[in-house]
């Protein structure tokens, strides 16, 4: 038993935690970091003011994760985040492809539980900082009321991943909250203060049917919905959870000292949305329905934004500009949203797309003035324009990679984050990214340490295109659909196919290019053909003399017509599909993005995928065949398609291909690392959405490998993951390695984009 005599006054128990990195704020941007981090043997400190990881995307917000992919509604295929944020998402559809937001923190959980050099403080919130000097932060402080002790985490570097950016404000670091004019950075799209400077918070619910009628009594607080707010029509009896997300508020307050007040007038509109749908008579299939959850803290979007020595603008995004310092890309569209909210007439969000993916340059990760002091998350140094795309969390959680990477090399280099940049460091960071799988578009990375640029690798076979089976059903051409191949330098080949027509009638089709390699905005045409057509069975052939200049995708379009059928094929293969110019008007894609001369967005139309189930490609022959796999891609660290498939692709028939790697004389392996295809087209939100596969089809399930002496050295099945990193106990001498992989899908070849071997 305890006993303790009367005292004036007791002190918290207090703890003192030194580590090599903290990270503040266990959102997916703090997350990321910190297993980056942890991964390369920085003793971390990952600091969460909540019971749960995932910030937004915790079970507290239930936002779905998205980024480049943008709900698979805009121009930019092949662009899903890869790495760690890649290993969760991939990690969620296996074990969660219903998208439960609880099942989702688990996940969480699990990935920083798994990390030894990771310390986690839940509950904890930082609320000081101590300095070493002017503009060197020595210890941030937090309090976990949970076990009433007080915090001091000291560290050489610190991450702020906080959202409201508190480590910022309290050591000292310029930011800036609100909107900048046009004048400054002469960003048209800069919106002017009757539309509103700073973006909202949200609160959702859920609901759930209970089998049997369920009455609802509104708290006293609740609005009344169909006065107050103008879309109020918009409700019904379906949309729950982050599908609302336009029941948002604050954008006119203070988004950070006046959050609990914004809450509450969130809950009230939250409980005023669910009295209009249980009471107002205009929802009878509402009668079994119940609140099953509602946020208790709001999403916050937007507070401050934190100065680097490179603030992202306006035109960074739309003209994709180039920064030598590139560590990653974004590719959601600028979405600014009224500062008015859920309350204003006008639209609840404004977006527009650029045509392709952008460079996002590590100058915007670190403070301008804090000399040890990273940013990563919504806070990043961007202007309000440029944050409005590079805010959302797979981007979030991309930029959190770098950071954790970045801070391993400040360790070892024995730098800050800005020398790294300014001692010329930036190469290394971006090959240490590219090696642990991260995509930084435009960059080349080549590893000198990776065996297998001297070894000789050849294939069992290598897959030479020349269309798709007509195994697949015959549809109506009721929307334009293009057929998306990589095609070489040169004579394009004639794509032909069958189609049939209900009638005598006109059908056109056009071949066209991207203006800029590595983008899939369709914007030049090369040839345009009208095929006159009878009722009936007709095969057309769409072609041109025209040379392409440059290794790149084509296009090949065939323009609705609802009188002609077209055929489509069950197979798919890796870096081919099908497009279709259609309307998305969850990412505001309305088939064409027409943008106003006067905001200096471009205007272009969208051709996008489907999801799977759907979106097969079309069935098809070419009239030579094409290269769609290389074994030298193998050697390559660029693991998705760019301007090529970058990938080698067995043939449809060898159903257990292999591959040989050999070398002159015998090597000593410690590592291989295999990366597969997990289709980086395909979105892979978190919450609402049921995903059609809990693994990707395109992804190689069993393997095994083998050394010189025939001897099985590794063996996996049921393999899900992208990256597989295989460490051997005892390093192996070989001067060969056969790799064994098994078809996994009848209609899918097997593919792989590049083998690491250390
Ligand atoms: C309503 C809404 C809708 C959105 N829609 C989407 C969407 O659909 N998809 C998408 O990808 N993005 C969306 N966004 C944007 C996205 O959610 C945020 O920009 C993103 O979460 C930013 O990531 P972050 O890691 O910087 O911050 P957060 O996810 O907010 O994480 C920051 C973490 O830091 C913690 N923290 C804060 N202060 C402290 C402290 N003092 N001590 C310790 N920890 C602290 C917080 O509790 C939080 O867990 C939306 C945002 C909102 C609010």
């Amino acid at each position: 038993m305890l006993l303790e005599k009367p005292a004036i006054n007791r002190e918290l128990k207090s703890l003192e935690i030194s580590s090599e990195l903290v990270i503040v704020g266990g959102g997916l941007s703090g997350v990321c970091a910190a297993i980056a981090a942890a991964r390369l043997g920085l003793k971390v400190s990952l600091v969460q003011d909540r019971p749960v990881l995932g910030g937004n995307s915790s079970s507290e917000v239930r936002l779905w994760i998205l980024g480049a992919t943008s709900h698979m509604g805009n121009n930019n295929r092949w662009a899903r985040e890869s790495g760690i944020i890649n290993e969760i998402m991939i990690e969620n559809l296996f074990s969660n492809k219903e998208g439960n937001p609880i099942i989702f923190d688990s996940i969480l959980f699990d990935k920083i539980k798994k990390e030894q050099n990771i310390s986690l403080f839940l509950n904890t919130s930082i609320y000081h900082v101590e300095k070493l000097n002017n503009d060197t932060i020595s210890s941030v402080i937090g309090y976990c009321s949970q076990n009433e002790t007080k915090y001091k985490f000291s560290a050489p570097l610190f991450t702020d991943c906080s959202g409201d950016g508190v480590v910022g404000f309290l050591s000292g670091a310029a930011f800036r909250m609100g909107a900048e004019s046009t004048d400054e950075f002469g960003e048209k799209f800069a919106p002017d203060t009757e539309y509103g400077e700073l973006l909202g918070h949200s609160i959702y619910f859920y609901s759930k049917d209970t089998g049997q009628p369920v009455k609802y009594v509104a708290p006293s607080f609740a609005i009344d919905v169909s006065k107050e707010i103008p879309r109020y029509k918009s409700f019904n009896s379906k949309d729950f959870g982050c599908r609302l997300w336009w029941i948002e508020y604050g954008g006119r307050k203070n988004t950070i000292h006046d959050t609990e007040e914004i809450k509450w007038e969130l809950w009230k509109i939250v409980y005023g949305v669910w009295n209009h749908i249980k009471n107002s008579g205009e929802f009878p299939d509402a009668e079994n329905l119940t609140l099953e959850w509602v946020g208790m803290i709001p999403g916050k979007r937007e507070s401050r934004r934190f100065e680097g020595d490179y603030m992202i603008i306006q035109q960074d995004i739309v003209e994709q500009r180039l920064h030598k310092d590139a560590v990653a890309f974004g590719g959601w569209s600028i979405d600014l949203h009224p500062g008015d909210g859920v309350f204003s007439e006008k639209p609840g969000c404004n977006q527009w797309h650029s045509k392709g993916i952008y460079q996002i340059p590590y100058r915007s990760l670190y403070s301008r003035n804090i000399s040890n002091l990273f940013f990563a998350g919504r806070i990043i140094s961007a202007s309000h324009v440029a944050f409005g795309s590079t805010r959302v969390m797979a981007t979030s959680a991309y930029l959190g990679q770098v950071v954790g990477n970045a801070a391993f090399l400040c360790l070892q280099k024995k730098c800050n984050p800005r020398e790294l940049y300014t001692l010329n460091h930036i190469q290394e960071l971006q090959l240490q990214l590219s090696k642990n799988g991260q995509f930084i578009p435009g960059y080349l990375p080549h590893d000198k340490n990776n065996l297998i640029n001297n070894a000789e690798i050849s294939g069992s076979s290598n897959f030479q295109f020349s269309g798709f089976s007509t195994n697949g059903i015959w549809s109506n051409l009721n929307e334009s659909v293009a057929q998306l191949l990589p095609i070489k330098s040169g004579k394009i080949p004639q794509l032909i196919l069958s189609v049939t027509c209900l009638e005598d009638t006109n059908l056109q089709t056009e071949i066209r290019i991207s203006s800029k390699i590595g983008n899939f905005t369709p914007d030049i045409t090369i040839t345009k053909t009208v095929h006159k057509l009878n009722k009936g069975a007709n095969e057309i052939s769409i072609g041109t003399d025209i040379k392409l200049n440059d290794d790149q995708y084509v296009f090949f379009i065939i323009h609705k017509n609802a009188k002609v059928n077209v055929q489509y094929s069950e197979e798919r293969v890796t870096g081919v599909l099908s497009v279709f110019n259609t309307v998305n008007a969850a990412v505001s894609n309305y088939g064409k993005q027409d943008a106003p001369e006067s905001i200096g967005i471009d205007s272009f139309e969208f051709w996008v995928p489907k999801r799977r189930p759907e979106g097969k490609n079309l069935a098809f022959k070419l009239n030579t065949s094409i290269s769609i796999s290389e074994i030298a891609n193998l050697k390559t660290l660029i693991q998705r398609p760019t301007n090529q498939t970058n990938a080698w692709i067995a043939n449809f028939e060898d159903v257990s291909p292999e591959l040989k790697i050999k070398w002159l004389s015998r090597q000593l392996i410690n590592e291989l690392v295999l990366c597969f295809d997990p289709d980086w087209d395909h979105p892979l939100e978190t919450v609402l959405i049921n995903h059609p596969e809990s693994i990707i089809p395109f992804c190689v399930q069993d393997y095994s490998i083998w050394d010189d002496q025939n001897e099985l050295i590794y063996e996996k099945s049921g393999n899900y993951e992208t990256l597989n990193s295989i460490r051997f106990d005892k390093p192996i001498n070989s001067s060969e390695l056969t790799i064994r992989l098994k078809k996994s899908n009848t209609h899918i070849p097997v593919s792989l984009f590049s083998i690491q071997i250390y």
